[in-house]
């Protein structure tokens, strides 16, 4: 019910402008957000990498009502590859397609992303582009994209999609990602969804992201887990011992901010671990969603609230 309401809120477009506006806002918001200025995303990535970790950074921002304002997204994510290269980061991007101006002219989304894979392709290292998941009625165009972009010449490699275990479709999305050799970061999935597609329970949610997890451990392609859930982690680790799966065949990932304390254990323990990092003024849906996975994190940034 507590994530139903923060789902809600998320939505809610007076109170996103007040936060977003205010400095108490901004100051709450930093347990989850880098800060707003690529050179905040580039500190905390350096930060991150000098723990042995990769990152994948993310400029906050989702439905663009105009082309401007695509356009403008579009000119931050160069910005961000042009800085990874610069700064000798170890970094991919991740991005959503309703940021690069999907609900505006999908041709238009298309020609942004295919642009940012394009630069990603001729980065030295080759770079990254992570299509984010958003709610179920982007998930058909959004997996059409990935599909589309990845068929591109000298795109292999170097664009992936993310799955939801709690969509009931997943499994057969899976399928189709894996039979082209998509690279997939599997989470459990973020919106509210409603119960004819969507599996309600965690318990059934987490036996579906253990179903899939272990798919894609097993197929040849480099994957990413994204999830806190140590109980599934304990389970991909033991899969990977008793199944022979090399520690470095595949990524742990994680929220910045969220469960510090087992991103490095993972890491002591010599396992991959990638840490997605979000920046940016427009970090309200983020943050609600955040709150909403963990009733703790809103006392939190209660007392804190108070505290100032
Ligand atoms: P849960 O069952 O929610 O949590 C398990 C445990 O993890 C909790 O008991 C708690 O200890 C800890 N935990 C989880 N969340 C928090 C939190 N916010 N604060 C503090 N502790 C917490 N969702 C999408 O829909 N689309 C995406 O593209 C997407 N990309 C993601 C990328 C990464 C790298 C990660 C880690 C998540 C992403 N998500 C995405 C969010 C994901 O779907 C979940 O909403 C989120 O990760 C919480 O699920 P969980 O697997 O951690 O398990």
């Amino acid at each position: 019910m507590l994530r139903a309401l923060f789902v809600g809120l998320s939505e809610n477009k007076t109170l996103r402008r007040f936060a977003e506006r205010s400095a108490v806002g901004r100051r709450v918001s930093g347990r989850f957000v880098a800060g707003t200025e690529i050179a905040d995303a580039v500190r905390a990535t350096q930060s991150v990498n000098r723990s042995g970790m990769s990152v994948s950074i993310d400029n906050l921002g989702e439905n663009v009502s105009n082309p401007e304002e695509a356009q403008q997204s579009a000119r931050l994510y160069q910005q961000i590859l042009d800085a990874i290269v610069a700064n000798h980061l170890n970094a991919n991007v991740s991005l959503k397609l309703t940021h690069m101006g999907l609900d505006v002219d999908k041709e238009m989304a298309r020609e942004i992303v295919s642009g940012l894979v394009v630069r990603a392709a001729a980065m030295q290292p080759r770079g990254f582009v992570r299509v984010d998941m958003e709610g179920s009625p982007y998930t058909q165009l959004t997996l059409d994209f990935v599909h589309e972009l990845h068929r591109v010449p000298g795109h292999q490699e170097c664009v992936g999609a993310v799955i939801q275990a709690y969509l009931k479709r997943s499994e057969s999305d899976v399928e189709k990602l894996l039979s082209e050799g998509i690279r997939i970061r599997l989470c459990k999935g973020a919106y509210k969804e409603p119960a004819s597609i969507a599996f309600e329970r965690k318990d059934e949610v987490d036996a579906n992201y253990i179903r899939l997890m272990k798919i894609l451990m097993k197929s040849e392609t480099y994957h990413g887990l994204a999830t806190h859930d140590e109980n599934i982690i304990r389970e991909a680790q033991a899969f990977a011992t008793s199944e022979k799966i090399a520690r470095d065949a595949f990524e742990f990932q994680m929220l910045y901010g969220i469960r510090r304390d087992l991103q490095q254990r993972l890491v002591r323990d010599g396992w991959r671990m990638r840490v997605y990092i979000p920046f940016g003024t427009e970090w309200y849906p983020y943050f609600m969603r955040r709150l909403g996975e963990r009733p703790a994190n809103a006392l939190f940034v209660a007392r804190n609230m108070l505290r100032w």
